[in-house]
């Protein structure tokens, strides 16, 4: 978004610079370790050392089997394009600048169904099944955003 456009909602709509702020992931303690991969461009994942069980995201102890026994691995950076929604209109006004922006559940050949968001192609030519790579997004200093593109050929 332009800064005519920001100011153009600004005086029609009557927001304010702090409109345009996006919310940012809060790092729990036992998610801190899949941001700060993040932020260095690397996609981690929580496994269970007991039952060898992935959570994406992040959890506390094992979904499948409670234990709190787990271990960071490095993801693969693959994955395929489950489903995904195209937003055109209705956002909050930070992410207007977006639109139109691909919001997607993309399965990790590691096993998660992750959400995420789909950058680096037109909408119209996604396909469910299709190939994604993983890409990094710098949001802030602190934050940075897994998202997903297709591959290349
Ligand atoms: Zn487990």
């Amino acid at each position: 978004m332009d800064l005519t456009m920001r100011e153009k909602l600004k005086q029609k709509m009557g927001c304010k610079d702090e409109d345009f702020i996006k919310p940012l992931p809060v790092a729990a303690p036992w998610s801190k370790p899949f941001w700060d991969a993040a932020r260095e461009h690397r996609l981690t994942l929580k496994k269970c050392k007991v039952c060898g069980h992935i959570d994406h995201p992040p959890y506390l102890y094992c979904t499948a089997c409670s234990s709190e026994e787990a271990e960071w691995i490095q993801a693969s950076g693959k994955a395929t394009l489950y489903a995904y929604a195209v937003n055109v209109y209705g956002v909050p006004f930070a992410f207007m600048e977006d639109l139109p922006y691909v919001l997607a559940l993309v399965d990790l050949p590691e096993g998660p169904r992750m959400i995420s968001s789909i950058v680096g192609c037109d909408p119209k030519d996604l396909r469910n099944g299709m190939e994604l790579e993983v890409v990094f997004d710098d949001v802030s200093p602190e934050i940075t955003l897994p998202k997903w593109k297709p591959v290349s050929n």
